[in-house]
């Protein structure tokens, strides 16, 4: 029987507590308030020690699968290197105990790090200038797309309202564009996995406002007609927005802004350390070209000719998009992690990503379906099962993978196949991690001939069973009081 087996949620007795508060100055309990300033009721907390609480949640927390329990090959999306030192570097009291409305007279260091993370994106993008304010990658995505309008508004150009976005990209993409009020148009992908330029070409007019692209795209691609795509894009008047959620890959290779990208948003949360899950907290810089600097939201850190900094805003500004200046635990995060690997280090991310997901797709690719043989990026997707007489889905193969202790990669992701599983195993693993791995993947192949059932009712081993999935996301129980009832 494991801890879970017997974990329970009613714990509280009546009268029991886990905390004693200290007697005030004048020998009065600080329970004891005034009666007008008691509530009515007592709150219905549950009554507990101070050692249930504490193994009730450690419990818990051993429920939960992480970076720090087991290697996790969640394509896209995956959590790349978080640093412990970085957790301490962002708790560091002088920062952590800022006030927002402090004068900026009283946080000059905080601005210099603002704009000095600034400095060293643009440089590692090829942009010109960041605002770090959004708190998300979708987030960083409408502001890049409200600084595209407010370009093509500015100019006069009212016609511009149709964005165009493979259908190769992630979901945040066409949302984003919604909900800035632009029109999608899907641009196709050819059956090698990039964007498809015949496609392309009769899509652009005086009506496009620009084009969102992943640069590897979401197969892991890299887009080789990067070139002539932008040039075609510019040359209809609209803008290039590059989705770098997943910059890791590139790091100090390839620059988006070489490559033609005016707009572009980079995950903090995803490749510049900060560990993410559970929503929140993140950091979705945006950067631009230098003859959009003006349009980033308000407010701004201008550093000034007397090397001081202060926070501004301008009227060309596309609005302003957080109440304050972003997430500023994540910002100190990344940071960091760009100091620590310095100019040499970054670079070594991407050829070791790249490395490694090439090296796991060699080595399954006779038992599992790989729709495009080519080299890939830091990520590669294939598509089930090389046998699939035997019925076993992709779905099958996830969460079988729980029961050997791999958190599942992402799957049913991209649309383009049926039945994709996308592994990105990114730069930090070791060897040995990547051959457990791969060794347990074709163990799992095997076990679909031989043993299609235990596949089919897995994971046996974890303490949630295979769940209904669609009543999990539509109505979660999230109450224990619920559970208990249900
Ligand atoms: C994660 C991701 C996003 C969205 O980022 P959030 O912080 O979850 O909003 C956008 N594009 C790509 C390619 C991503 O992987």
């Amino acid at each position: 029987m494991k801890y879970y087996d017997k974990l329970i949620f009613e714990l509280s007795k009546e009268g029991r507590q886990g905390f004693s508060l200290p007697q005030n100055s004048w020998n009065h309990h600080l329970e004891e308030l005034p009666d007008m300033l008691k509530r009515e009721k007592k709150a219905a907390l549950p009554e507990v020690s101070e050692l249930d609480v504490v193994r009730h949640y450690t419990n818990l927390s051993n429920m939960n699968f992480g970076v720090d329990t087991g290697f996790y090959p969640l394509g896209s999306c995956t959590m790349k290197y978080n640093p412990k030192i970085n957790e301490e570097i962002a708790a560091l009291p002088g920062f952590r105990n800022l006030h927002p409305l402090q004068p900026a007279s009283t946080v000059q260091g905080v601005l210099q790090l603002y704009d000095e993370l600034d400095r060293a994106l643009s440089a590692i993008t090829g942009m010109s200038k960041f605002t770090l304010n959004p708190f998300a990658g979708a987030h960083g995505e409408l502001t890049g797309l409200m600084i595209m309008r407010q370009y093509h508004m500015q100019r006069g150009d009212w016609k511009r309202t149709k964005v165009i976005v493979p259908d190769s990209a992630h979901g945040t993409n066409p949302a984003s564009a919604a909900v800035c009020g632009l029109e999608v148009v899907e641009v196709k992908s050819t059956p090698q996995g990039t964007i498809d330029v015949d496609d392309l070409r009769p899509l652009l007019d005086d009506t496009i406002a620009g084009i969102m692209m992943t640069n590897p795209n979401t197969l892991g691609l890299f887009e080789t007609r990067i070139l002539e795509i932008a040039e075609m894009v510019h040359a209809c008047g609209g803008l290039l927005y590059y989705d770098g959620a997943n910059m890791n890959p590139l790091l100090g290779v390839v620059r988006p802004g070489d490559m033609g990208f005016d707009i572009l948003h980079l995950n903090l949360h995803k490749t510049f350390s900060t560990p993410h899950g559970g929503g929140g907290p993140g950091a979705g810089p945006v950067g631009v070209a230098a003859h959009l600097a003006e349009y980033l939201p308000n407010p701004k850190v201008i550093r000034q000719a007397d090397g001081t900094y202060t926070v501004t805003g301008n009227e060309t500004a596309a609005g302003r998009i957080s109440g304050f200046m972003g997430n500023f635990g994540v910002l100190m995060r990344a940071y960091a992690y760009i100091l620590r690997l310095g100019r040499q280090n970054v670079r070594m991310a991407g050829p070791l990503a790249t490395l490694n997901a090439n090296y796991i797709k060699e080595e399954l690719k006779d038992c599992y379906k790989l729709p495009i043989d080519t080299c890939c990026k830091h990520e590669f997707v294939f598509d089930g099962l090389a046998d699939q007489s035997t019925g076993i889905t992709t779905l099958d193969v996830a969460k079988r993978l729980l029961d050997y202790g791999f958190h599942a990669p992402t799957i049913y992701f991209p649309l383009l196949f049926h039945q994709a599983i996308m592994i990105e195993p990114t730069e930090t693993e070791s060897k040995e991690t990547l051959d457990g791995f791969i060794s347990i993947m074709r163990h799992i192949a095997q076990e679909a001939i031989e043993h299609p059932e235990e596949l089919r009712t897995a994971p046996h081993l974890t303490p949630v069973r295979r769940l209904d999935e669609t009543t999990a996301a539509k109505q979660p129980v999230l109450c224990y009081a619920d559970l208990a009832r249900s």
